[in-house]
């Protein structure tokens, strides 16, 4: 093929580090070869040649042809035997892409078995039931496989023929049958595509590997791609090996093992096998696999070697293996092995037993677990053996498990929630007004919005399970009733949601304790030695703090302040702060929160004593606190028209003006922020007199207090956060002399703007700190409203691939995080050492904290049941 490049590799050139080239499969082939594990010989076609083969619209490259046949002819010399020949050589052709992706592509058995071959092997064998069997599996596997014939018209004639002989199994079918099903098969593929199956084993041979080629991009290949965040230009590579037969007889076998289960971790016996049988019966169901132990009666030598090499590949790879075998007339073969798929348990265990067993180093042992699937562990879940089929599936939106009375609006969930009943709130969508029902539910199902939804959002801020987006419930809301299919649930029935999966259960089924364990304690703390980043936590209310500190938090990053403005009993405060007319009013109405603010912040800072507490000053969309511009212009039409209480009239009357008055066409860009602050200094002025004097009280009354941290929120000019720090540092100043007391305080601001990334060394000359609130950076830097896009053109984008991520969930590296790269470098210009958090979403994602690590920023926050995922992507970001 002169000037092409190498596309395929003999067994024996590759090994284990070449996966890329020979794809995961045809690697860990040729390293087992060389660690002198048996192992059918055979060839590798890279994955460099799928790549071409794809890109020239299924044509495949010059020479490419050629060198299989040289391949071939080399393996036929190897051992001893021909395609077609009268020593027949029998190939199977394999998928093996780069990442595994479990039986989401193909594979075809027996390859070059056909009628002049199948006595030969039968003679050779002494075993012609063994032959028939072999060519019956081709004939369907190359059928299905390479032509696209229906499964079922092979699968329903061998159902019929064994009906006929009045059997149950296969290998119940003699001789004599298994040839009937060859001509019957043959004829099936005759009757199906209008012509006879190839009999050249070299076409074949040609077409088993086009398919294979072709089996990458698959509708299901591409889904499982995309949802386990695979690239679509990897390509497969293809292994033809020789074949191995565990259908030779009572002395053959094929199965699969784990070196431990693959569920709990545990190191035991884990694996199932079939005695005559071959490839996917394993797995197919038709036959029920027997436990691994038994084979040792059975097959003692083969079992004895397997358990022996089972050890050497683990000890080899230094992690659990997946193992596919088969044994042929005693003789053991492996023919695959890689790292196994494992529940999070399951994960931190064998980390942590290898570990000990001396395996691993805690640093590579921090590298077998996925930061990502932590999750699972720190929610109730299912109990796993419920055996119940769900109701309904909508967006796994936030993982675990709720058990719950339906209920329609938020105000019963919190009158019952509150009263210690398990509700589960069902809302078509959810806004910031449910907050208080969401608190107290177990878990929230809606039927609209997506993963980051605010219902989503929320939940998974609190660690609680939502379902959302279930299109499939109908919500009746005059009379109170949840309708899914043929299912009716009225207020007050059970329900039970799995945010892990998405599916709703018409019942309430039994729920198992999350897996905090020491396993889970073991990791983390390994981690927490590796990390560089710091890992704060959001939280608004001391009980958050103190959660979030026994999971491992280093302080707190954000601490919202609007959110205590939104308790039932201070909103009429609030509201009359914000509609006063004169500044002694609103001086009335701030006179009146203080006490209460500072009670919360006494809260949070007992809670975090001797860590750093980053309190944001008011960052209001101002709407949130008003009554709606359309009701409120109702009720004064009502009042009107009733002829009602004069008084009640004059007061909607004002109301409605004042509202009017604040009402803006986009909120989200509006009166927001430290913008509300520079209309009106006395808020931030009450908020840090709440804050210091909180500090004070919680010092004396505990002998220590919080590092207390003044964030401004939404600044877009230096001239802001010059003039809301001068506010801020009198109002310290005065309430430390009032007080007699000192403290140390610190006031930067959130980096959320666009201009702010772009201004940050003019910035941070009045800025002890900068926070990247990458939430509204991502809205007001991709220009997208993060309250609207949801299942709209963003779910659309994500789906058509347009984009390769919401960005909400993980941050857009090269827009926002470029943005976020031009703010800390600008802020370090101006500052070397200015601190540099993050607060947001992305603060507890693995993905976005690996930016933040390369970016060297000091910190992230998020919320508090993330902290210990934050805590080790943080450590996996270093290694
Ligand atoms: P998948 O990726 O779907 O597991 P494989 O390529 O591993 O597909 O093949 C599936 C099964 O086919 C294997 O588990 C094994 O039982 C059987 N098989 C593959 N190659 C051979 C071979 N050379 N000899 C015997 N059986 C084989
Ligand atoms: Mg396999
Ligand atoms: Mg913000």
């Amino acid at each position: 093929a002169g000037e092409t490049q190498t596309y395929l590799y003999d067994m024996s050139e590759g090994n284990a580090q070449m996966r890329g080239l020979l794809g995961g499969k045809g690697a860990n082939l040729a390293q087992m070869k060389r660690l002198g594990i048996p192992v059918p010989d055979g060839f590798t076609v890279s994955t460099a040649a799928c790549i071409a083969t794809t890109e020239a619209g299924g044509e495949w490259p010059e020479g490419l042809w050629e060198d299989v046949l040289a391949s071939l002819a080399r393996l036929e010399e190897r051992t001893g035997r021909t395609l077609g020949g009268e020593r027949p050589l029998l190939l199977s052709v394999r998928s093996g892409a780069v990442v595994s992706m479990p039986g989401m592509m193909d594979t075809i058995l027996n390859l070059g078995i056909g009628e002049d071959t199948v006595e030969a092997l039968g003679a050779e064998a002494d075993n012609p039931r063994f032959a028939w069997d072999s060519y019956r599996r081709f004939l369907q596997m190359y059928g299905e496989v390479v032509e696209g014939v229906a499964p079922h018209a092979y699968e329903d004639e061998l159902t019929a023929l064994k009906a006929r002989r009045g059997v149950e199994q296969d290998t119940d079918l003699r001789t004599e049958d298994l040839q009937e099903l060859v001509q019957t098969y043959l004829e099936v593929s005759r009757r199906e595509l209008g012509r006879d199956l190839p009999t050249d084993p070299r076409d074949q041979l040609r077409g088993a590997i086009s398919a294979v080629f072709n089996s990458w991009d698959t509708p299901r290949a591409r889904v499982y791609r995309r949802a386990n965040g695979i690239p679509d230009d990897l390509g497969t590579a293809v292994n033809v090996m020789q074949m191995v037969f565990g259908n030779r007889g009572d002395t053959s076998a094929t199965g699969v093992c784990f070196t431990r289960n693959p569920s709990t971790g545990a190191k035991e016996l884990y694996g199932e096998f079939l005695v005559n049988a071959q490839g996917e019966d394993v797995v197919a169901g038709i036959r029920t696999p027997k436990p691994l132990g038994e084979m040792e009666e059975v097959l003692p030598e083969a079992y004895a070697q397997l358990v022996q090499t089972m050890h050497d590949l683990e000890a080899h790879y230094k992690d659990m293996q997946d193992i596919e075998f088969t044994v042929e007339d005693g003789t053991l073969y492996l023919l695959q092995t890689r790292n196994g798929k494992r529940t999070a348990a399951a994960a931190l265990r064998v980390a942590r037993d290898l570990v000990e067993e001396g395996v691993l180093t805690r640093e590579e042992a921090l590298q077998r677990v996925e930061p990502g699937q932590l999750d699972q562990l720190l929610h109730p879940a299912i109990d796993p053996e419920h055996g119940r089929s769900p109701v309904t599936k909508g967006l796994p939106a936030s993982p675990g498990a709720a058990v719950g009375e339906v209920v329609f609006d938020a105000d019963t969930a919190a009158a019952r929630g509150g009263a210690g009943e398990p509700v589960v709130l069902v809302r078509y969508e959810t806004t910031p007004d449910d907050i208080h029902g969401v608190i107290v539910a177990q878990g929230v199902l809606t039927a609209h919005g997506g993963m980051t939804s605010h219902a989503a959002v929320v939940a998974r801020g609190m660690g609680k399970p939502c379902v959302a987006g279930a299109s499939g419930i109908r919500i009746n809301t005059a009379d109170r009733t949840l309708t899914i299919g043929e299912h009716t649930f009225a207020e007050g029935d059970l329900i039970t949601l799995d945010g892990s999966t998405g599916e709703v259960y018409g019942e309430a089924l039994e729920l198992v304790p999350p897996q905090i364990n020491e396993d889970f304690e073991a990791i983390v703390t390994w981690a927490d030695e590796v990390r560089r980043l710091g890992v704060r936590a959001n939280a608004d209310t001391g009980e958050d703090a103190a959660k979030a500190r026994e999971l491992g938090a280093e302080g707190i990053g954000l601490c919202r302040t609007e959110h205590m403005f939104m308790a039932s009993d201070r909103l009429p405060a609030v509201r009359q702060m914000i509609l006063a007319e004169t500044e002694e009013d609103r001086a009335a109405a701030l006179e009146t929160i203080l006490p209460m603010q500072q009670e919360d912040f006494e809260a949070i800072f007992t809670a975090m004593r001797g860590l750093p507490v980053t309190v944001r000053l008011l960052d209001p969309p101002l709407h949130e606190f008003l009554p709606d511009l359309v009701e409120q212009s109702l009720l004064v039409q009502r009042l009107e028209l009733t002829d009602g209480d004069p008084a009640e009239l004059t007061t909607a009357r004002a109301l409605l003006g004042q509202v009017k008055r604040l009402h803006e066409q986009n909120p989200m860009l509006g009166t927001r922020g430290c913008r509300l602050a520079m209309l009106y200094p006395e808020i931030p002025e009450m908020q840090t007199r709440a804050i210091i004097r909180a500090a004070l009280a919680v010092r004396e009354r505990e002998g220590e207090t919080a590092g207390v941290e003044i964030m401004v929120p939404l600044v877009a000019y230096a001239s802001e956060l010059r003039a809301q720090r001068a506010v801020v540092e009198r109002a310290v100043a005065e309430e430390l002399e009032s007080a007699g007391a000192e403290l140390d305080v610190t006031v930067g601001t959130m980096i959320e703007l666009p201009r702010a990334a772009v201004v940050a060394d003019q910035i941070a000359q009045h800025a002890d700190f900068f926070s990247f609130g990458t939430n509204d950076l991502t809205q007001t830097g991709i220009g997208i409203s993060r309250d609207d896009a949801e299942g709209g053109f963003l779910s659309a984008y994500v789906s058509e691939e347009v984009i390769p991520h919401n960005p909400f969930e993980s941050i857009d590296r090269d827009g926002v995080g470029g943005l976020v790269r031009l703010g800390a470098e600008g802020g370090r210009a101006a500052k070397p050492d200015l601190k540099l958090g993050v607060c947001g979403e992305h603060g507890g994602d693995p993905a976005s904290i690996g930016l933040f690590e390369e970016l060297g920023l000091s910190y992230v926050s998020c919320s508090p049941y993330r902290v210990p995922i934050a805590r080790f992507a943080a450590a996996r970001a270093v290694l």
